[in-house]
């Protein structure tokens, strides 16, 4: 099939990669022709071509998404033309953070007390409702950190508010948590779904560092538990390709904190860690083809993300079962530019292999 794709990063990058040997053929909407997607298919520039979305919906069989940000309207536009897959729904829930609350409270979804405000009044007023700490971010357009606030005395909530830029806002209660956990299903279009396990994260600065996977210590019913909230929001949302959960793990229960409707940076260590990887089966997905097996290939896997810079690349290739990933762009702060995925049957070998690597680890 002939698969366009709403951006031309490492995401779509991945998903070509793994398009190809099952046949088909792959297009982007492009900002310019130096990106990861590059030379992996046709890129329509939009810079450039101000046809450029409509010569993708008009080329291509399928159209997905790499980024819960894109715009619905758009979306909607490419949707008379050509089928887009996770459909708009689950576009429209995932990138607004009230919008994705409001779901998991229908739901019975655990998730954080929270609060929309549009005003320093209304800051105020939640606050008063939610307690303090808390953590003031924007509905949307939010990622990696970016947009949020944490809010511990109220002689900050002035500063808080005005750090918004006055754009509509959400108050969140602090969750203790133990760890970062995340869920990543897949569901056809047939209704099939398929699981991976939870995994793991570490943060640092709001960017996800590593991806432990599977997350070790959990539970056959914390696992059951998540399949089950993932299995109400994909049926839900009819959604059909890979949904991320984002959740925090508290002493009894998972909290969630968000999802997103797309391949996720947490499944990256599927490539080589699962029989059939996040990108895989999201291609299958939108493909209407049946889903693959996600069982684990290995015992343990470790995935690090290169950040900001590269650092000694190339003693990365010296380590045993480490998987190394490139995205083809330049160093900027912050920027992911690509990621190493170990593998290993013992948890001995994983910390041998995580040692040797430390350097790429905050
Ligand atoms: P987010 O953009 O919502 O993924 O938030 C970025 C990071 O901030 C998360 O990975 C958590 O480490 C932290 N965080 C976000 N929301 C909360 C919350 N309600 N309680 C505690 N920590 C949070």
């Amino acid at each position: 099939m002939k698969i366009g794709v709403l951006g031309s990063g490492q995401l779509g990058r991945m998903l070509a990669i793994a398009a190809y040997p099952l046949g088909h053929q792959m297009s982007f909407l492009a900002n310019s022709n130096k990106e990861p997607c590059s030379y992996l298919g046709v890129s329509y520039i939009s810079d450039e071509n101000s046809n450029a979305l409509d010569d993708l919906a008009n080329t291509t069989d399928v159209v997905t998404y790499e980024s819960e940000n894109t715009d619905v309207n758009i979306v909607e536009d490419i949707n008379k033309k050509t089928t887009v897959l996770p459909g708009i729904k689950s576009l429209y829930i995932g990138q607004h953070r009230g919008r994705e609350k409001a779901l998991f409270n229908k739901l019975n979804i655990p998730c954080a007390p929270h609060q929309m405000v549009n005003s320093v009044k209304e800051l105020n007023k939640a606050v008063d409702k939610i307690g303090l700490p808390a953590i003031l971010k924007t509905a949307t357009e939010g990622y990696d950190g970016k947009g949020q606030f944490v809010v511990n005395s109220k002689t900050q909530i002035e500063e808080a508010w005005n750090s918004m830029n006055g754009v509509e806002s959400i108050l969140e209660g602090f969750v203790d948590f133990k760890r970062e956990l995340s869920l990543i299903a897949v569901r056809g279009v047939d209704n099939s779904h398929v699981y991976y396990p939870l995994v793991e994260n570490t943060h640092h600065n709001g960017i996800l560092r590593v991806t432990i996977a599977p997350a070790q210590n959990v539970s056959s019913k914390l696992q059951k538990k998540a399949e089950q909230y993932m299995r109400s929001l994909l049926d839900e949302m009819d959604h059909v390709g890979v949904l991320t959960i984002e959740a925090f793990e508290t002493t009894d229960n998972l909290v969630v904190n968000e999802i997103a409707p797309r391949v996720h940076n947490s499944g990256h260590w599927t490539i080589e860690g699962a029989h059939t990887s996040q990108f895989e089966n999201h291609i299958r997905a939108i493909t209407k083809s049946p889903l693959g097996d996600t069982d684990c290939v290995h015992r343990f896997c470790a995935m690090i993300n290169i950040i900001g810079e590269h650092g000694a690349i190339d003693k990365v290739l010296e380590v045993k079962n480490a998987h190394l990933h490139l995205y083809g762009k330049d160093e900027r702060k912050d920027r992911k530019l690509g990621h190493i995925t170990l593998t290993a049957d013992t948890i001995n070998d994983l910390e041998k292999s995580l040692v040797a690597l430390e350097d790429f680890m905050p």
